[in-house]
Formats: C-alpha cells, sequence, structure tokens
C-alpha cells in the first residue's frame, strides 16, 4: 500500500553509504535532502550520484533537494577544533576562539543580549569590551561546529545567499536537482534573489522558503505566492518566536499552503528520539499523526537520518505512523469549487462541471489519474486532499520528479504520443505503466483534456475498472 503524506530524509554520515540509501527509498523515502550547511561540494556531489544510481536500480521515482543557509548565522569554531567544552561563565572572545558566518551580526549586537546556539541547547550573554566581542557561556557541555545562533527580535539586513550558496545553486542546477531551499528567509525579495541567481543556469527546480523567522511568519503570504513551496522548520522557528506558538503556526501555514494551491513540508524533530533509541516516544508519534491530520504534504527526518544510529528504522516507523493514520482518512473528492475557479481558471471550468456530475459516482473511486503536461493540474487536485492517491502522466523525469514532494502524487512518465488525441487505449497505455510500478486500483477516476501535450481545457472525465 503507498501512503499519501510523502517522506523526506536528510542525509548525512549515517545514510552516505550505498545500501543505507537503499534501504530508506526501499522503506518509503520520497524526497532525500542535502544540507548545504555542511559538508563539501564533491561530498554532495557524490553522494547524490548515489542517490540516483539507487533509485534507478529500485526503480523508483525519487527527488533531491539542496537546502541553502541563507541568512541564517551560524558559529565557527577556530583554532582548527570541532568542538569546545563550555561551562557556565566560560568566555568565548568573537575573531579568537569563534567567529559569525556572517561579519555584520556584529554591527547588530548590543551589550548584555541573549544568543542561542544549537536549537538552543547553548546560550550566551554578549559582553563589549572596548572592540572585543565576548560570549559568556550560560550553559555546560561540548558545542560543535557550524550550528546554528539564533538571535530573537533582532533583524539583520544580509544578502539573500552566502557566497558558499552560489556554489550550491550551480550544482543543483548541473545536476538537475528537483528543489532548492532556504534558510532564514525573511520576506519574498530573498526568493525574488534566489530566483535571479537561478536563471543564469536556465534551469528551474521548485523553490521551497523555509519559514522560520518571525518577519517570515508576517510575510507569509507574499512569501507563499512567490515560492512553489514552504516548510515549517520548527528548529528555528521555536527559538526565533516563543515555542508555545510553534503548532498554532504550524497548521497555520499548511492551511495558507493548501488554499494557495502550494506544497507544504513540515519538519524537524519529528523523531528526534530516535537519533539514539529504537522507539519513539508516543508524542513523537503523535505529532507525525497530527502533522497528517493537518494535511501537511510531507514529513522531514533531519539528524534522524543524517546523524542518528537507526536511519532505516526511523524511516519505516514513520512509514507505519503515518499508513494507520492516513487510513482513517474518509476517501473523498471534495473539491471547493469556488476557490478553484478563482485560482485556476484555465483548467477550472470544465473540471468543475466534470467533477460535479461525478460526485455521486466519486464516493466510490479509489485513485485519481490525470494527463498533465506540467503537473499544475495534479498539484491543483493534490491541494484539495482527496485522501486518494493521485496518478500524474506526466511528459518526462523532471516534471515528475518535481511532484513528489507533493500529497498523494504518484508520477507516471508518459513521453508517447505527443499531441495526439487521448483515448481509451492511451489510458490503457498509462495503466499498463501503473501496474508496473505495483498499484492496482479498482474504480478510478481519469481526468485528460482532449489532446495530449497539447495545450487546452481539462475537457475529459471518465470512470475506469482495472
Ligand atoms: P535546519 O532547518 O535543519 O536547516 O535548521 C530546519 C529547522 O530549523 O527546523
Ligand atoms: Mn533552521
Amino acid at each position: 500500500m503507498n501512503k499519501l503524506t510523502k517522506i523526506i530524509a536528510t542525509i548525512g554520515p549515517s545514510s552516505e553509504n550505498k545500501e543505507v540509501i537503499e534501504k530508506l527509498i526501499k522503506e518509503g523515502v520520497d524526497v532525500f535532502r542535502f544540507n548545504f550547511k555542511h559538508n563539501t561540494v564533491d561530498w554532495h556531489e557524490k553522494i547524490l550520484n548515489k542517490v540516483i544510481s539507487s533509485s534507478e536500480k529500485i526503480k523508483k521515482n525519487i527527488a533531491t533537494l539542496i537546502d541553502l543557509q541563507g541568512p541564517e548565522v551560524r558559529l565557527k569554531i577556530l583554532k582548527n577544533l570541532d568542538k569546545i567544552e563550555l561551562f557556565k561563565g566560560k568566555r568565548l572572545i568573537v575573531g579568537e576562539d569563534i567567529e559569525f558566518s556572517h561579519k555584520e551580526v556584529l554591527k547588530k549586537i548590543k551589550n548584555d543580549q541573549k544568543i542561542f546556539v544549537d536549537d538552543g541547547a547553548f546560550s550566551f550573554r554578549s559582553l563589549w569590551s572596548g572592540k572585543k566581542l565576548i560570549l559568556e557561556s550560560e550553559k555546560n557541555g561540548f558545542l560543535k561546529d557550524r550550528k546554528t545562533a539564533n538571535f530573537p527580535g533582532v533583524n539583520f539586513d544580509f544578502p539573500s545567499l552566502t557566497v558558499r550558496d552560489l556554489d550550491g545553486v550551480r550544482l543543483a542546477c548541473r545536476e538537475k536537482m528537483d528543489f532548492i531551499a532556504l534558510s532564514f528567509v525573511r520576506s519574498k525579495k530573498d526568493i525574488q534573489d534566489l530566483k535571479k541567481e537561478i536563471k543564469k543556469y536556465e534551469f528551474y527546480p521548485k523553490i521551497i522558503a523555509k519559514i522560520e523567522t518571525e518577519k517570515a511568519i508576517k510575510n507569509i503570504d507574499e512569501i507563499l505566492d512567490e515560492a512553489d513551496g514552504v516548510m515549517v522548520a520548527r528548529g528555528d522557528m521555536g527559538i526565533e518566536i516563543p515555542i508555545e506558538q510553534v503548532p498554532y503556526y504550524q497548521k497555520m501555514i499548511i492551511k495558507k499552503a493548501k488554499e494557495k494551491n502550494k506544497f507544504v513540508i513540515t519538519a524537524t524533530q519529528m523523531l528526534k528520539s530516535m537519533v539514539s533509541f529504537l522507539i519513539p516516544t508516543r508524542a513523537e508519534v503523535s505529532d507525525v499523526a497530527n502533522a497528517c491530520y493537518d494535511e501537511t504534504d510531507a514529513v522531514m527526518l533531519s539528524e534522524e537520518t543524517a546523524g542518528g544510529k537507526y536511519p532505516v528504522e526511523t524511516v519505516k516507523k514513520m512509514k507505519e505512523i503515518i499508513l494507520f493514520n492516513e487510513n482513517k482518512f474518509p476517501k473523498k473528492i471534495e473539491i471547493n469549487f469556488e476557490r478553484f475557479m478563482e485560482k485556476e481558471e484555465i483548467i477550472a471550468k470544465n473540471l468543475v462541471d466534470i467533477i460535479n456530475l461525478s460526485r455521486e459516482k466519486s464516493k466510490s473511486i479509489d485513485a485519481v489519474i490525470v494527463f498533465t503536461e506540467t503537473g499544475k493540474t495534479a498539484r491543483v487536485i493534490s491541494s484539495f486532499r482527496p485522501h486518494l492517491p493521485i496518478i500524474a502522466v506526466v511528459p518526462n523525469k523532471n516534471i515528475a520528479l518535481s511532484l513528489m514532494v507533493c500529497y498523494g502524487i504518484y508520477p507516471v512518465v508518459y513521453s508517447e504520443d505527443k499531441g495526439k488525441e487521448i483515448t481509451l487505449s492511451s489510458i490503457e497505455k498509462v495503466i499498463d505503466k501503473i501496474k508496473k510500478i505495483g498499484f492496482s486500483f479498482k474504480n478510478t477516476l481519469v481526468i485528460h483534456g482532449d489532446f495530449w501535450r497539447v495545450k487546452g481545457k481539462i475537457s475529459v472525465m471518465r470512470f475506469y475498472n482495472f
């Protein structure tokens, strides 16, 4: 059985070898996330190739996502150390013991200001001594290199991309990665800047705005309009705004994303205890299930698969939680016609008529098959969360992979018969392909235009039993 909510897994030392990658794919990963804040370009390229060859071997569509640092501040440890021991009262001198990834930070730091590092595991007070900035630790423990630093309430005006991010964009476009995510987005301008950079390469991956700052939450509407999708990045969000507000904004962002036909990823700490233990906490299991009930498109694993002890078991557990809970959803196609008309006039009019006609019948269908040249119609249908698999029949692999993050969508490439009329025999060809990837449905709703890959309206809907 196939799940509808997608799984994104971050690649790292625990998952970089081919055997683990293959197991993760078999257990249900749909998208691999490459965290460009770590490792070298060569490392990313090498692992990327392993992911691609594994997906070809297993014959499963697997998309890739690169996650860029953007205006996210990281704390670098100097003197060639990869960690430092901290205790309450220990003082670190900026420029001697540590430095920030963005030098401009110093201009905004005042005396006696609180700074959080590594998801809040460490905190410091700032202390200016002449021109020297000192950070005084409030916690004990070992701080690792390149952890994120948060300055709640401070607005920085750094550029949207770091110099290193430019290498990330080049890599992503050269290797035809499917998604580029940008951390610490503040407004639509950050997304526009990223788009400008991407445009140089004439390749168009889908763009994900990570929502983790107060400013991004305020500007959520314009950001959703500009990006292809968003990520509820709860790790940093829980420091940038009071932690108790995170569930509220998770629900708000998911709801808005669905309304605007944008995809949404729920991320961070979903099964965090599985970094070290085989069994997740009840609260974590509820968190994954609740994200499904919120109707997120995808759930994401970070440390669990990148650095944890049990990457494969974690994905397996996540899939089990998703499958059980999704199965409790009522199977339905309920299209909000007014919104559909407003947002998608091109495809809407006929589709609305079609679905209106099929209201009664649609209760018994168990999958939707949609012929879509750009993937857009499939995404629109997905945004209504029909709680059914949506088989997107698309002309090429790039479009297929761009849909892998979307709720319920399973793409099938149908490159032949361009310009030809879509007939029962075309549908049968597609159904053969669907069977080959292991799906079997009884009653399907098939939605398509008159001619394959000819711009026009969605005009035909049939019920097909197989
Ligand atoms: P990160 O983003 O893992 O890159 O920090 C996700 C988050 O902050 O939740
Ligand atoms: Mn983050």
